[in-house]
């Protein structure tokens, strides 16, 4: 029998040691009268492995202060349990620590509340209340910090709950902090949960890429140290270069978009660059290529063309005579932190006067706000009054495969269809939303389920939707296929003209 892991037990003095790293001047007193509470609250109360509970708020606190938060969302995470488990209330935790703090407890209990009805429905449930909760974003940073202990730390829980967590981590939790481009978060969630939604497949990934970054890991040392070299000959200074392997669980997706050809993934293990600027990002990359010869179609340039979700770095897969196929990824320290922390990286405690462009349509409203205020002030001071409004303003409606479609508030069941593609919206004749059928101008809500009718015969949209459409997206299309239709009527009276002039 496999002997079973321990529980790390997460002290108070963890928690001090991480602020004080993180953090300039961190109020320790405030934070530590917040542990005290909690601890007091929770009492003798044990986790599944027997631990003292107060292990995993003190462990929740630790991620959110790894991450840089601001204390508020930390002691919120100290306390997040408290109303749910202890005999205090939201009013007592209220009282104690105000208003503020007091909401995001409130917003992850709820967050909690979700009642098991089945797998699907339960995905279902919990998508839209997180989607709901998403208008104080600061909650969904808590709970993945308390979703990612919880993680860590199945192998204590009993086995039925396992599978439970894994696959509700897998299916909701990771993918979320993918869209918030919060890349540590996400790879760390789905490594942790992939061994118990998956166990054969799990052992059978380990297996495999170990051997493979055994074998490489002296190899991708040297190609360092060389690259090290050249850049330090052309004088672009380096602030962190080091091999970085790739997570296990996203090795197992591109393993099987590969047919499980593994010869094929080249960045098991990527070396990751961080330079001064974006300038030595290019520079660096021009002396690696005069080095080492570029494979064709593998440069990519996140910078000038970031991912949906705000990824930004330039990558290029290269040849090296001793070291076979390896991938660069150079980027600046900001788009580092933006690409690990993501949408987080904003509220990071200590702001490093960055300019990062915003990438993700609702970061561009959150990137105003931030402008409006800071004029000259302190962002992060009234960052926690404005709470994120980012949500507020973008409505989330699932297509019946489940996936979120992001539209501004107001969008209808044409917008949601333009935004499917533009034959669905060109073609669409009737919608139907949570299994009512709906007015094409209906203005759909969060969580709403969308399903449009189409009919193949349909020459094109009515150009009375762009009386009602909110997207820019949905008008410029519709607009485009009524011209062509306007363009072949005439077309076609033309013709007729002319065949009749020829009779
Ligand atoms: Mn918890």
């Amino acid at each position: 029998m496999k002997s079973q892991p321990q529980e790390y037990l997460w002290s108070f003095e963890d928690l001090e040691r991480v602020l004080k790293t993180h953090y300039e001047h961190p109020d320790i007193d405030r934070v530590r009268d917040a542990y005290l509470y909690a601890k007091e609250a929770h009492g003798t109360k044990r986790r599944y492995s027997g631990a003292s509970y107060i292990i995993h708020p003190i462990a929740t606190a630790v991620r959110l202060a790894e991450m840089q938060l601001p204390l508020e969302i930390v002691i919120a995470g100290l306390l997040h349990d408290v109303p749910e488990d202890t005999d205090r209330t939201l009013e007592d935790v209220q009282e104690a620590f105000g208003e503020d703090i007091a909401s995001m407890v409130a917003g992850v209990t709820k967050l909690g509340k979700v009642k098991y009805r089945g797998i699907d429905r339960y995905a279902e449930n919990l998508r839209k209340m997180f989607l709901a909760m998403a208008a104080d974003v600061r909650v969904v940073f808590i709970k993945f910090a308390d979703r990612l202990h919880n993680v860590e730390t199945l192998f204590a829980m009993p086995e039925h709950k396992r599978q439970r967590v894994a696959k509700e981590v897998l299916e909701i939790y990771a993918p979320i902090a993918g869209r918030l481009g919060m890349g540590e978060m996400k790879g760390r969630l789905e490594d942790n949960a992939f061994r118990y939604a998956m166990p054969q497949e799990y052992d059978a990934a380990k297996t495999l890429f170990d051997q493979q970054v055994q074998v490489r890991t002296d190899d991708i040392e040297f190609t360092i140290a060389e690259a090290r070299t050249q850049l330090q000959k052309a004088h672009i200074p380096i602030q962190y270069i080091s091999g970085r392997r790739k997570f296990l669980y996203s090795f197992w997706r591109k393993l099987q978009s590969y047919h499980g050809d593994v010869s094929k993934i080249y960045d098991l293990i990527a070396i990751r660059m961080i330079v001064d600027s974006v300038t030595d990002c290019y520079a660096a990359l021009g002396i690696l290529h005069s080095h080492w010869v570029p494979l064709k179609g593998r440069i990519k340039d996140y910078i000038a063309q970031p991912k949906p979700n705000g990824y930004q770095s330039l990558h290029s897969t290269v040849l090296d005579e001793h070291c076979g196929i390896v991938e660069f990824q150079i980027r600046t320290k900001d788009m580092h932190n933006e690409a690990e922390f993501g949408v987080a990286a904003h509220w990071h405690y200590k702001q490093h006067g960055s300019e990062d462009p915003p990438k993700i349509p609702w970061m561009q409203d959150l990137i105003d706000i931030h402008k409006e205020i800071s004029s000259g002030k302190d962002f992060l001071k009234h960052l926690d009054e404005v709470k994120l409004d980012m949500f507020q303003d973008r409505i989330f409606v699932l297509t019946p495969e489940g996936d979120v479609i992001d539209l501004p508030e107001g969008s209808t069941p044409v917008d949601f269809a333009y935004h499917i593609h533009t034959d669905v919206g060109n073609k669409c004749v009737s919608a139907s939303v949570n299994d009512h059928a709906v007015p094409l101008d209906l203005p759909l809500k969060s969580g709403d389920l969308c399903i449009i009718v189409t009919d193949k015969k349909r020459k094109g949209p009515n150009p009375d939707w762009l009386k009602f459409v909110k997207t820019h997206h949905a008008q410029s299309k519709i607009r485009a296929a009524t011209r062509n239709r306007v363009r072949q009527w005439i077309d076609g009276m033309m013709g007729a003209a002319t065949k009749t002039k020829r009779i």
